[in-house]
């Protein structure tokens, strides 16, 4: 990774109650123009500020994120982020009203003097309020609105304990505040709602019956408003999520999802061998393929397979070069909520281990499932990793 070394000073502070003396010192920082890694309540956020262009170049250049793909501006108020905006229309402003602060992401039309760089030039603006005590006391000591992607390299897994955005950005960036464990584990919903429907940019735990239910409105997906504009339906172009297309959450292992079909990935190029799942994995194991599996206790009870216990308390340094089979729970049963929260630290741990191989466990795409379901894919292997196969190379990009 290119760019000076400095010390990150990390600030260690309550989560809920954070004491603003210990804030302070980061706030400043933030304020004149450095880096802050800090919690909120979906992902960490490596955050500058959003009028500074400078500062949020600096963003583009730790992150190795592509210039393409903009930036979150975050805000402790709705007045923090008005001016941001053109304008607020009545059924984004009732979203803002019942779900913020909250994991939830609205793309608006842009002021003219937000940076080009944050909007990677688009004519919108994403703007969220975000609902952690520490993110919203440094929000508001800082004084700025806030720009701040998930605290990751480009093409990570984004960052849900401090300890990730370490492992990412040790003495690359001055300041990360450590507040703990994030509540959700995933990035916000992204909504644009510029056309005549909410569109879902990205789904997130805000779901889109709750969307729909507030704004009385159906909701499309990007895919759905493309199409629509292509066929002359919407106005104007609806503007997509340029950053989707990227690879995202990607450990250094492939990554397979489990189904009730067996080991598959997201794309038919990367598809386990159609195999019972016992088979596929003592294949990988006789061509010296370490496996990590991440699913509830009752899927790895039924699966009965001989894995040793990765457990939840990891530093991301543990190893045991003896095992080939890691487990990791993240509950007891089958259940959204809780894969979502632990998903992205899993595929941590289990990369920390040395597993090759990452299989987690698919669950149904629906409400949370869906947000869940949607990085899960994105994280699969993209490539054709067979069980002899080349190493995986982490992507450049997201
Ligand atoms: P991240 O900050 O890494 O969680 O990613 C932010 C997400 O929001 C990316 O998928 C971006 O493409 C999306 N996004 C940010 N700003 C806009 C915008 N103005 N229009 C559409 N999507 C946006
Ligand atoms: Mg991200």
């Amino acid at each position: 990774m290119m760019g000076r070394q400095m010390q990150t000073t990390v600030i260690q502070v309550d989560g809920s109650h954070p004491d603003e003396q210990l804030l302070l010192p980061a706030a400043v920082a933030l304020a004149r123009g450095d880096l802050v890694a800090f919690p909120t309540e979906t992902v960490y956020g490596l955050g500058a500020d959003a009028l500074n262009n400078q500062a949020v170049a600096r963003i583009f250049q730790v992150k190795g994120r592509p210039p393409d793909n903009p930036l979150i501006v975050h805000g402790a108020d709705l007045a923090t982020l008005e001016p941001l905006v053109r304008q607020i229309p009545p059924l984004a402003r009732l979203l803002l009203e019942k779900l913020s602060p909250g994991p939830l992401t609205l793309v608006l039309r842009r002021a003219a003097h937000v940076p080009d760089l944050v909007t990677a030039g688009l004519d919108t603006v994403a703007v969220r309020i975000p609902d952690h005590p520490v993110a919203l006391s440094l929000l508001r000591l800082a004084g700025v609105a806030v720009a701040a992607p998930s605290a990751n390299r480009s093409g990570r897994p984004s960052p849900t304990q401090a300890w990730h955005v370490l492992q990412d950005f040790r003495e690359r960036i001055p300041y990360l505040i450590d507040g703990g464990p994030c509540r959700y584990g995933l990035e916000s919903t992204v909504v644009d709602m510029t056309g005549e429907q909410p569109v879902i940019l990205r789904p997130g735990s805000v779901t889109v019956a709750t969307i729909e239910q507030l704004t009385g409105l159906g909701t499309l997906t990007d895919a759905e408003a493309a199409a629509r504009a292509r066929t002359g339906l919407e106005r104007q172009n609806a503007p997509r999520a340029p950053g989707m297309k990227y690879r995202h959450y990607a450990p250094r292992a492939a990554v397979f999802i489990l189904d009730a079909e067996g080991v598959s990935a997201a794309t038919p190029s990367c598809r386990g061998s159609g195999q019972p799942l016992a088979a596929q994995i003592a294949a990988w194991q006789s061509a010296g393929r370490r496996i990590g599996i991440f699913a509830s206790e009752a899927t790895l009870q039924q699966l009965c397979l001989p894995c040793q216990e990765a457990g939840k308390d990891s530093t991301g340094s543990r190893t045991d070069a003896a095992a080939d089979c890691f487990s990791l729970a993240y509950g007891p049963c089958p259940e959204a909520v809780q894969a979502s929260r632990m998903l992205f630290d899993a595929l941590r741990i289990l990369d920390s281990l040395g597993c090759d191989i990452i299989i987690a466990e698919g669950l149904p795409d629906d409400g949370i499932g869906s947000a869940y379901m949607n990085r899960l894919k994105k994280a699969a292997c993209p490539a054709d990793l067979q069980p002899s196969g080349d190493d995986y190379h982490e992507s450049e990009t997201e």
